[in-house]
């Protein structure tokens, strides 16, 4: 079912990144770049598989694999129109060589800090003996942050996996099941819907676990009044949803009322306050301003929301401290929420694409408090 679904999605401009990255790159002063982060080299690629190398020069744009997926790279990369050269290496020392003699003396070679490892650096500083290694920051990440048409529109069919699936599993939620039980069945739902995987374990957390922003779904059976706090999401071709809704089986009293109308206006304030230019810290500071009025600051524990893509979190933060600016096409979350310990939680979560004049919701669920009792 997914295959179908790609198929009739707004193809992405994967074979135009590459040039976009070079450009960055000499503007830099950087003849070459070694992508080793591998939803950078999917990025510039379209190539999926769990190992993989990409040797970005000026005049040389050369993907080293394993073994397993010689077929698969040559596929994926003419499927994506990229202009690439694939080798195969059967050892790490193999593409190693590989990836030194391709480069040759033209140096420095920038790595991506964010993603090697002390003991990987220590290895490439040997293979790459004759040229100066330069740690780098985010470039991939940045151009990351501008979705095409064809991203926004994957984001958006896995986002409509997630709200069907939460309309399907919603009314059950009136036989009590436990967390784990609502879980998996969202699971399912999601999978049956055409989502190729999770973004991340569904997070169902009712009553005083709603307090624990990232609580595992547990044997607890949901209760009647309680709320509940449920924070999913699913991938399409690659590219993750993620929504939060709370909840509740029947009336969570006049407490529980407050505290839910109190997120859902701190989110509607954050919400309101994404458009493009913006400051992402602007954001976080509309929503936050809400709850801190209220005398909640401190129960809010975290950033307002992240950048959604190929990756469940990336590029940019919305926090406080968060730098930069959100621009057309940048996808973000926009999420508050309050923790009471011993008590709940409530968060709100839409996923939201930046546009010419605003942005727009991907996650398009209700937001409602009450669930009717069954
Ligand atoms: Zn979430
Ligand atoms: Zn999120």
């Amino acid at each position: 079912m997914t295959e179908v679904l790609t198929e009739v999605l707004t193809p992405m401009d994967v074979a135009g990144r590459p040039a976009r990255l070079r450009a960055r790159l000499r503007e830099a002063g950087l003849p070459a770049l070694l992508v080793t982060r591998l939803p950078n080299v999917r990025y510039l690629t379209g190539f999926s598989g769990s190992a993989a190398m990409l040797l970005v020069t000026a005049d040389d744009l050369l993907l080293v694999t394993d073994g397993r997926y010689q077929t698969q790279a040559l596929e994926q990369l003419r499927a994506a129109g990229v202009d690439a050269r694939v080798e195969i290496g059967l050892t790490s020392a193999d593409q190693h060589r590989i990836l030194a003699g391709a480069l040759g003396p033209r140096g420095p070679l920038g790595l991506e800090a964010q993603g090697v490892t002390w003991a990987e650096q220590r290895t490439l500083a040997g293979v790459f003996a004759d040229v100066e290694l330069i740690p780098t920051e985010s470039h991939v990440e940045e151009l990351r942050c501008i979705k095409d048409a064809g991203e926004v529109a994957r984001i958006r069919a896995a986002c409509a996996i997630a709200d069907a699936a939460l309309a399907e599993m919603l009314p059950s939620l009136g036989d009590h099941p436990t967390e784990r039980d609502f879980a998996v069945e969202l699971e399912h739902s999601m999978r049956r819907g055409g989502a190729s995987a999770m973004s991340f374990d569904p997070i169902v957390a009712s009553g005083p676990n709603g307090a624990k922003p990232h609580a595992r779904p547990s044997e607890r059976a949901i209760g009647e009044g309680e709320l509940v706090v449920i924070d999913f999401g699913c991938i399409v071709d690659g590219y993750c949803s993620d929504m939060t809704r709370t909840v509740s089986v029947g009336d969570p009293g006049p407490d529980g009322r407050r505290l839910w109308d109190l997120v859902a206006a701190s989110q509607r304030a954050g919400r309101d306050a994404v458009r493009p230019g913006v400051a992402c810290a602007a954001v976080d500071r509309a929503s936050r301003h809400v709850i801190e009025e209220a005398g909640l600051g401190d129960a809010f524990v975290h950033g307002t929301g992240h950048g959604v893509g190929l990756e469940i979190h990336e590029a940019p933060r919305v926090a406080r401290t968060a730098p930069g600016t959100l621009g057309v096409g940048t996808v973000v979350t926009v999420e508050p929420g309050v923790y009471l310990p011993g008590v709940g939680g409530v968060r709100i979560e839409d996923t939201v694409v930046v546009t010419e004049d605003g942005a727009e919701a991907l996650t398009e669920f209700p937001k409602s408090l009450v669930v009717a009792p069954s």
